[in-house]
């Protein structure tokens, strides 16, 4: 009797094993799930990692000294790691820029310091110059006419002041159930071919005004913050080798620029300012660091996890993103330490040039997966710009992609995935964040999202996905402000974070079959055929 209960028991539990073998979307065993938990949670190094990106090399601008440093690093903490084919792989970007010291003041009618930032890629002051203030807002370019003799000598302010809002909302935030079950409703797809026009007459608009300025003689031009409490973000464009601005620029904090307007409508106000900061064309070249947790099946293509390392200078670059590279390289860290054999390769990939337009991920795109014919806003301005034209070529390796997750929302921890297009992919999700649950992640919720580097592969229907994470200070302060820094970083989370990626990275590296594809995209057809064109006024 006890034998045949055992003998029965023994054959339920290899009926069982082959069942659990045998379901499709599997993912990993369990017992490695529980293994990487105990990697991120009670061995977890993210903190360590997080601070040495955020205050030891501090923000990364693109092909920046900084940015220098930390492809070294990454790429020295990988090999330490045990992380394969880590290197990095270049694209043409164009010019490094950094600060070195800056600082701007009023003079009259009275001193004080004002809170400010040279604009990325705006030229040096070459010492300390001095102008009279003068409010010229410059929305198109037919507002030229009207400044044109008027500026030489002057600090030109170049948009009128807005007033200050009331805000209601609370800076730090953590979604809630209901908050999450807003997100899960699938907004259809939309296009209009007069889009990427309108967007390329406003790249070329900034070119315009910083080239009329300089014509004209003024001193430097000064932007308004668009966040109150004198945070300032210092974004900037003109990287690209021959598109550097002639007119040193500066943004002011909020409560400055408007004092200085206010001042101005009763008298003169001058204003001293002082841009010390240097360009570095060493290498025009930017570069993305890859590494790899090579595959048991060498035929069986590879999931790929990544964050973009560059950042923008107010900051340090810890939040956006230095929180998402530092818990990418986690995931890696984590897997890497637990000598896995996954079926398919695990990579890990940290973009450059993300600020600028996503052009590190558009680089490996062009590099492994698809091309895309180039129209004139791409060539000119990017791909942001110009990178949804057909037909799509795809490129040997498209068919080795089988799963992409980026971070790019801040230091919150993960509460679930967005699906991207990809209907397929839900239940499968669903299924593998389930162990989750009690870690708050468990949501799969169809609302799209864009503008990081997930994007230029999902427009190629591969399966490429981005996590939600809980927003805390993040938009609200945080997002490329010079209050992206340690403090707004919440660690736990990021270790959360890790162990999940880590977890959803093994389960898509061993799934069989792999992810669901979407169709390869071609050129859709118009929304709203029968839609007048309003084209919006270029400049703000
Ligand atoms: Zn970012």
């Amino acid at each position: 009797m006890r034998k045949l209960l055992a003998a029965t028991a023994a054959v339920s539990a290899l009926l069982i094993g082959q069942a659990a073998r045998a379901a499709p979307y599997a993912g990993v065993d369990p017992q490695t799930l529980n293994r990487i938990a105990d990697a991120g949670f009670n061995h977890g190094e993210v903190v360590q990692t997080i601070e040495y990106l955020s205050d030891q090399i501090g923000g990364r601008m693109t092909n920046s000294p900084a940015m220098r440093k930390a492809e070294a690093w990454t790429q020295k903490k990988y090999t330490e790691w045990g992380l394969k084919n880590v290197h990095k792989e270049g694209f043409e970007f164009g010019r490094g820029w950094w600060i070195e010291s800056a600082h701007v003041r009023m003079i009259t009618p009275r001193p004080i310091e004002l809170r400010a930032i040279p604009l990325a890629w705006s030229p040096a002051t070459n010492g300390p110059v001095t102008g009279a203030v003068v409010i010229a807002p410059i929305r198109t370019e037919a507002d030229f006419a009207k400044w044109r003799g008027k500026l030489r000598g002057k600090i030109v302010l170049t948009s009128a002041p807005t007033a200050p809002k009331d805000e209601k909302d609370p800076p730090f935030e953590r979604l809630t159930d209901a908050d999450i079950a807003k997100l899960d409703t699938y907004r259809q797809p939309s296009y209009d071919p007069a889009n990427l026009e309108r967007a390329a007459t406003r790249a070329a608009f900034n070119l315009k005004l910083d080239a009329f300025l300089a014509d004209e003689g003024a001193v430097a031009r000064a932007t308004m913050s668009r966040s109150e409490g004198r945070i300032v973000h210092g974004e900037g464009s003109g990287f690209r080798s021959g598109q550097t601005p002639k007119t040193p620029a500066f943004e002011l904090g909020a409560e400055d620029y408007r004092r200085l307007a206010r001042l101005s409508k009763s008298g003169e106000v001058t204003v001293e300012v002082d841009s010390k900061v240097h360009y570095d064309d060493s290498d025009t070249k930017a570069y993305n660091i890859i590494a790899d947790i090579p595959g048991a099946d060498p035929k069986a293509g590879y999931v790929m996890a990544g964050a973009h390392l560059d950042s923008w200078v107010a900051g340090d670059g810890a939040a956006d993103n230095g929180a998402g590279a530092a818990v990418v390289m986690e995931a890696a860290r984590i897997l890497a330490s637990l000598n896995l054999h996954p079926k398919r390769t695990i990579r890990f990939a940290l973009w450059a040039g993300e600020e600028q337009g996503l052009l590190g991920s558009w680089a490996y795109v062009n590099q492994h997966l698809a091309t895309r014919p180039s129209n004139d806003a791409a060539a000119k301005y990017g791909p942001y710009y110009g990178g949804d034209t057909f037909p799509i070529t795809p490129l040997a390796g498209f068919g080795e992609m089988d799963g992409y997750f980026n971070l790019d929302n801040g230091s919150g921890k993960i509460r679930g995935i967005f699906t991207e297009g990809n209907f397929a992919v839900a239940p499968i999700f669903k299924s593998w964040l389930a162990p989750f649950a009690s870690l708050g992640a468990s949501a799969v919720v169809a609302e799209p999202t864009g503008s990081t580097d997930h994007v230029f592969m999902v427009k190629l229907g591969l399966p490429a996905f981005q996590f939600i994470q809980d927003p805390l200070d993040y938009e609200s302060r945080v997002h490329h402000t010079d209050l992206d820094t340690f403090d707004h970083l919440r660690t736990e989370d990021m270790r959360q974070a890790a162990v999940i990626l880590a977890s959803m990275l093994i389960d898509a590296a061993d799934t069989d079959p792999p992810l669901p594809h979407n169709a390869l995209p071609t050129t859709p057809s118009a929304t709203d055929p029968f839609k007048f064109d309003d084209p919006t006024p270029p400049g703000r």
